[in-house]
């Protein structure tokens, strides 16, 4: 039996609670989806949905105690049968934009909003990290528009998950880019989305450990790296990334969470980086580095 627990509430709230609810939960739940839950236009406004879905249902004393200091209050609960959690919480998430990106899975193609300027990207329910609900992705793909100025030559997307980033640079850019995910699935789901979205011929998408891979490696310096990772890898790739950004390469930074911010600022700074653009998004800032 799978057990369904529902929020209604502000989206700081709700989004706020699902950090809590994917990390600090244990056992955690096997899936989360966050959806707007009205029409309001005004993001502020809105009333968001948090869904948590749970193998063993959780115990409502331990949920209380965890989400208290959100506000949310204690959720609905309903019991369902055995079902795909991965494939069903995704299934109700709707298009999601940053800056001119739009994501959207195959269920809302025919949902895609009509103004010119928008940038397509297509992302079905699956296993890789990378659907853009997460903040991090979107905070990239924000930043990423507003950079949509630059040119860069040599581009990497290190932990490339769903292959978002790398499609959404190939498309604003029309560049090639190299794509690379330490974990085999993602990899493979990343190139069925290369595919998907027209962009096979310009992304290369590669099984590697940081900078590993022959071909990464063998690049003497790229102009622009993504690494929306996690703290932990963000600090220990510093001195590779310091090594394989070019002059006036830049390196964006994302999946550290504010308090972890000062030591990732640290390891870049100490590499030789300075940073040149910040967004802050939630809890989850996004960075912008350079090389001198
Ligand atoms: N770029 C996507 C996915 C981010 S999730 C987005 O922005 O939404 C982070 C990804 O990094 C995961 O797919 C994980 O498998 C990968 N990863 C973690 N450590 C890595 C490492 N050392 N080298 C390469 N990829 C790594």
């Amino acid at each position: 039996m799978t057990t369904k627990a529902i929020w209604t509430g502000p989206r700081a709230a709700l989004e706020e609670a699902e950090i809590l609810l994917s990390e600090a939960l244990y056992p955690p739940p096997g899936a989360v989806s966050f959806t707007k839950s009205d029409d309001a236009a005004d993001d502020e406004d809105a009333l968001w949905r948090l869904e948590a879905y749970f193998d063993t249902a959780p115990e409502p004393a331990g949920l209380k105690a965890l989400l208290d200091q959100t506000g949310i209050g204690a959720p609905q609960f309903e019991d369902l049968p055995e079902i795909d959690w991965v494939a069903h919480a995704l299934s109700g998430l709707g298009i999601v934009r940053a800056g001119r990106f739009v994501l959207y899975g195959a269920h809302d193609a025919d949902k895609l909003p009509g103004e010119d300027g928008l940038i397509p990207i297509r992302i079905d329910a699956n296993q890789a990290f990378g659907t853009g609900h997460h903040p991090t992705t979107a905070g990239c793909l924000t930043l990423l528009d507003r950079l949509a100025g630059m040119a860069p030559e040599r581009i990497l997307d290190l932990g490339t998950g769903s292959a978002v980033l790398a499609i959404a640079a190939a498309k604003l850019w029309n560049k090639p880019v190299l794509a690379a995910d330490i974990d085999e699935t993602s990899v493979k789901i990343a190139r069925e989305n290369v595919d998907l979205n027209g962009v096979a011929d310009l992304i290369d998408v590669v099984v590697s450990d940081g900078f590993a891979h022959e071909k990464i490696a063998s690049v003497a310096v790229f102009d622009f790296i993504f690494a929306n990772i996690l703290a932990g890898p963000l600090i220990e790739l510093a001195p590779a990334m310091a090594a394989h950004a070019g002059r006036s390469g830049r390196v964006m930074l994302a999946g550290l969470m504010a308090d972890q911010e000062a030591k990732v600022t640290g390891a870049y700074q100490a590499a030789g980086f300075r940073m040149i653009n910040r967004l802050d998004h939630k809890v989850w800032p996004v960075l912008l580095f350079a090389k001198p």
